[in-house]
C-alpha cells in the first residue's frame, strides 16, 4: 500500500467517527431469519415493521415453487446482458404481464428498480433539459438527474402550484420532465396525481410517476394509486418487483416508442446483466397472486389505519400518512433511537430514520405495515409506545 493511500484510508476512519458521534453511523444487521411479519436478530424474534414486503409475497408458496421451476428450467442467472443472450422467455413474459397489468403498451424490467429510475430518466434527459421534481423523491431519482445533467427544479412536497411555477421557469429548456412519486417512501401520503398529470399536459412536460411503493397495495387489484384516484394519464410508470411484489428488480411501463428507446439509450438496461430467471420468475407468479387473493391488499390497509389512529390517540404526528407506510415523527436523533430501542426490547422491530433520509428535526420510527400483521401486532406496537411515553 503506498503512503498516499494510506492517508486516504485515515480520511475514512475520521469520517466514520464524526458519524458515529452525530448517532449517525449505520450499520448492517443480518437477520438470522425471517417469517411471516417477524424476523430473527441475533437470536431474538421481532415483530417485523420494517419490511417492504407489504403483501408478504415473497414467501408465498406459489411464488417459491415458480422460483424452484425457473432454476431447474434456466439457471440462476441469465448469464449476460439483455442486448447479447440475457434475455429468456421468462422476461418476455414477465414483461407483456407487467404491460398488461399496468395497461400500457409495453414494459421492460431492470436489475433493480434504482437501476429503472437511473436508466429511463438518463435515457431521456441530458444537460439543456430539465426534470422539476417534488422535493421528497427517492434517491434514485435524484441520482439520476446529477448523473444525466439535465437541472433540477424542486419543488415543495405535493405542491402543484409551485410544480407549476417550475414548470414554466423551466420553460426554456429543451426537454422537460415533471417527475413525482404516487406514494411516498418516508411520509406515507399520496401525490396529487391527477393534478398533475393535467399541468404536465397542458406545459407540454414528459410525465413519470415512480408508484414502487403504490403497486400491489392500491389501485384495482393492485395495479397502482393511479388507477385509485383515476390518477390521470402518465407518460411513464416506474415500478419495483422488490416491494409488494416479494422479490427484486425494476421495471418502466410506457409506450412502445419509450420501451424500444430504453432498449436502446438507458445504459442501466444495457450494460447489465439481465435479471435473474428465478426472479422473474417470483414476479410473474406474484402478479397472479395479486389478482387471486385481493383480501391481502384489504389486509394490509385495514391494519395500517389501525395503527394510524391508535398513534393518533398517543398523541403522536403521523404526518399525512394515508398508507401501509405510517411515519411516527420524533424529531431529533437521539429521541428516535432511544424510542426504537426501548421497541426493540418490547420484541418490535421499527427502524429509526434520520438525516439525510430525512431532514434533520424530522427523524421518525417508519412503520412499514404488511398483510402478515395481525391487530394483537398492532395493539403490541400501541402498548409499547404508550409505556415509552409515560417514562420519556
Ligand atoms: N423508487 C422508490 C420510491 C423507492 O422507495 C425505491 C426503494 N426504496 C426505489 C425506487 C428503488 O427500488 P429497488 O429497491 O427495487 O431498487
Amino acid at each position: 500500500m503506498t503512503t498516499q493511500s494510506k492517508n486516504a484510508l485515515e480520511d475514512l476512519h475520521l469520517e466514520l467517527a464524526t458519524l458515529e458521534a452525530q448517532q449517525m453511523r449505520r450499520q448492517l444487521r443480518p437477520a438470522d431469519q425471517t417469517e411471516d411479519g417477524r424476523i430473527r436478530l441475533q437470536g431474538k424474534t421481532l415483530l417485523n415493521f420494517s419490511s417492504n414486503d407489504y403483501l408478504g409475497l415473497s414467501r408465498h408458496p406459489s411464488v417459491i415453487e415458480a422460483v424452484k421451476q425457473a432454476a431447474e428450467r434456466w439457471g440462476a442467472g441469465a448469464g449476460s446482458s439483455r442486448l447479447i443472450s440475457g434475455t429468456m422467455d421468462i422476461h418476455r413474459q414477465l414483461e407483456l404481464a407487467l404491460a398488461d397489468f399496468m395497461q400500457t403498451e409495453a414494459a421492460l424490467v431492470f436489475p433493480t428498480g434504482y437501476m429503472a429510475n437511473v436508466g429511463v430518466i438518463t435515457a431521456l434527459v441530458q444537460p439543456g433539459d430539465a426534470v422539476v421534481a417534488d422535493r421528497l423523491c427517492h434517491a434514485s431519482i435524484i441520482d439520476a438527474v446529477q448523473l444525466s445533467g439535465a437541472r433540477l427544479f424542486i419543488y415543495a412536497h405535493r405542491d402543484v402550484e409551485q410544480a407549476e411555477k417550475a414548470l414554466r421557469r423551466a420553460s426554456g429548456y429543451r426537454r422537460r420532465l415533471l417527475i413525482t412519486e404516487s406514494l411516498f417512501s418516508m411520509d406515507g401520503d399520496f401525490a396529487p396525481l391527477a393534478e398533475l398529470a393535467v399541468l404536465a399536459d397542458r406545459c407540454g412536460a414528459i410525465s413519470m410517476v415512480d408508484e414502487a411503493h403504490a403497486i400491489g397495495v392500491w389501485g384495482t387489484n393492485g395495479r397502482g394509486y393511479r388507477f385509485e384516484s383515476a390518477g390521470g394519464h402518465w407518460d411513464i410508470v416506474v415500478g419495483t418487483l422488490s416491494k409488494a411484489l416479494g422479490s427484486q428488480g425494476g421495471f418502466v411501463c410506457g409506450s412502445q416508442t419509450l420501451i424500444e428507446t430504453l432498449i436502446n439509450r438507458a445504459r442501466s438496461f444495457i450494460y447489465t446483466t439481465g435479471l435473474s430467471p428465478t426472479v422473474a420468475a417470483a414476479a410473474q407468479a406474484a402478479l397472479v397472486c395479486l389478482k387471486e387473493e385481493p383480501m391481502r391488499g384489504e389486509r394490509v390497509r385495514a391494519r395500517a389505519d389501525e395503527l394510524r389512529r391508535g398513534l393518533k390517540d398517543l398523541g403522536i404526528d403521523t404526518l399525512d400518512s394515508e398508507s401501509q407506510i405510517v411515519p411516527a415523527l420524533l424529531g431529533s436523533v437521539g429521541r428516535t433511537l432511544a424510542c426504537a430501542a426501548e421497541l426493540e426490547a418490547a420484541g418490535i422491530y421499527a427502524p429509526a430514520i434520520r438525516p439525510p433520509t430525512v431532514r434533520a428535526g424530522q427523524c421518525r420510527l417508519r412503520f412499514s405495515v404488511t398483510s402478515e400483521h395481525s391487530s394483537e401486532d398492532i395493539g403490541a406496537v400501541l402498548r409499547a409506545l404508550r409505556e415509552w411515553r409515560t417514562r420519556s
